[in-house]
């Protein structure tokens, strides 16, 4: 072997790196490999929901964000396509201190945490290194091959996780069963310059509409507009002003802001998709991250779901260096604790497009009728915040709630919700 380690990463994206440095906080060795040359650029909206936060403070990670990198956002707002009011969701229900969501400058999160796993373990993250294929022993895996800076490597590892992401090359080496979905309908987010600073979020849907406008920091605003993918390059054709005309049309509060709208380059398409796969661990081997079950970018939970993973794994881990046993059964626990969670996000995910993008009216009449249920009703609002906080592993409606949602049922707990201290 060319270099040798306990447990070899594939991928410094959202999960890897966080891998990285729990696992070197545990003194356990590992080795980072990511095929790009360098920290991601470029333009994408990014929102840290509540468990991410908890997750960064518990790393020493969500205090190392660079000033003004982010803006707290508490009171999100669904109106109809037009402007009329549907119903507010408001994140001080949640318990404090991480009761708001957090809007991001683009990139940031990642670089500070790509930026502690370099100074934590200095030859622990190397870029322009890519995975090529598993080295075996008979039929035990034993590491990688690799190619760094050009250079073909043979690594020796324990284990080797797949945090690669929704194409995984890994997970593809592995040959586990996966089902790959790539929606028809992703965002084209856009970096809009705001003459005020706004507080509140805003969401309006119509019929095949999903405009979302996220106040951001130093009076930007992102705008995520729900596109096909197929329709893009018609939208371009049309120009930035015929754009800026149907966001008028959806959202006339907001004429000025979307006069700050000139140029495409002020715009990222996030074309995604759902990955199913049916086993995350095997002997010596494990994929997690959107490897594992890539979801909707609506759930905003995307790189929240990724790091959850990845400090779940590092515990399990921890128990399998201690014991020497690397095996499948030593490896299940991490997808036992884990896959519950993200199952239920990418179900809610996928329901919540389903209803916000109709193009049936007698659906978007029902979605309405819910939205305005919800408005009135802080129990079922709860339920839908805590779970795209990320911090309930259970769907947020059964069958009574959903009934009880569109109106077909009173609620004689449409009050209750759970009351958090305040942290002293
Ligand atoms: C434009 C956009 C905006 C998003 N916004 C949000 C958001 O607001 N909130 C949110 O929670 N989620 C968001 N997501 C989703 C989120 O980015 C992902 O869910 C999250 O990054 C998943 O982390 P991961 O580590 O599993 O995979 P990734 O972050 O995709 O990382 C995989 C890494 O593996 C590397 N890699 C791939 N193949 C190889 C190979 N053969 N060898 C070496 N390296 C390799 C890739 O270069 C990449 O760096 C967004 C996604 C996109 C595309």
């Amino acid at each position: 072997m060319d270099l040798t380690t306990d447990v070899l990463i594939v991928g410094a994206g959202g999960g890897g790196a966080i891998l990285g440095i729990a696992l070197s906080r545990k003194g356990i060795s590992n080795l980072v490999l990511e095929q790009a040359g360098g920290p991601p650029q470029g333009l994408r909206g990014e929102i840290l929901q509540p468990n991410g936060q908890a997750l960064l403070h518990q790393l020493g990670l969500l205090d190392a964000l660079p000033a003004g990198a982010s803006k707290p956002v508490r009171l999100f707002h669904f109106r109809k396509s037009g402007g009329t009011r549907l119903c507010t969701i408001d994140y001080e229900m949640l318990p404090a201190p991480f009761n708001r969501a957090l809007v991001m400058w683009p990139n940031v999160v990642h670089h500070t945490i790509l930026e502690c796993l370099q100074q934590e373990n200095p030859t622990g993250l190397r870029f322009q290194a890519s995975f090529k294929s598993l080295l075996y022993e008979g039929d035990r895996i034993i590491g990688v091959q690799a190619e760094i800076d050009g250079v073909s490597l043979r690594i020796g590892a324990q284990v080797v996780v797949g945090a690669d992401g929704p194409f995984s090359r890994v997970r593809e080496a592995l040959r586990v069963p996966a089902s790959l979905h790539r929606y028809k309908d992703s965002y084209l987010v856009a970096a809009l310059d705001s003459s005020e600073e706004l507080q509140e979020a805003q969401y309006f849907v119509g019929q095949q509409t999903i405009l979302g406008l996220f106040p951001a920091p130093g009076n930007k605003v992102y705008a995520l507009y729900m596109v096909s993918s197929d329709s893009l390059e018609h939208l371009k054709a049309s120009g930035v002003a015929a754009l800026r005309e149907q966001w008028k049309v959806i959202a006339p509060d907001f004429e000025s802001l979307f006069n700050s709208f000139v140029d495409w380059n002020q715009t990222a398409y996030m074309g995604t998709g759902r990955v199913r796969a049916k086993t995350w661990v095997m002997d010596r081997a494990v994929i997690m991250g959107d490897a594992a079950h890539g979801m909707n970018p609506h759930a905003s939970q995307g790189r929240m779901q990724a790091m959850e993973d990845a400090v779940a794994l590092a515990n399990v881990l921890e128990h399998c260096h201690r014991s020497q046993d690397w095996s499948c059964g030593a490896l299940k626990p991490f997808e036992t604790a884990r896959r519950a969670q993200v199952t239920m996000l990418q179900r809610l995910a996928d329901e919540e497009v389903f209803f916000w993008n109709t193009g049936n009216p007698l659906l978007a009449m029902l979605r309405d009728r819910v939205f305005r249920t919800m408005d009135a009703n802080r129990r079922l609002q709860y339920q839908v915040l805590s779970a795209t906080a990320g911090l309930r592993a259970t769907a947020p409606f059964g069958w009574l709630d959903r009934f009880q949602a569109a109106g077909f049922l009173p609620d004689p707990r449409a009050g209750v919700v759970p009351v958090h201290p305040q942290p002293s």
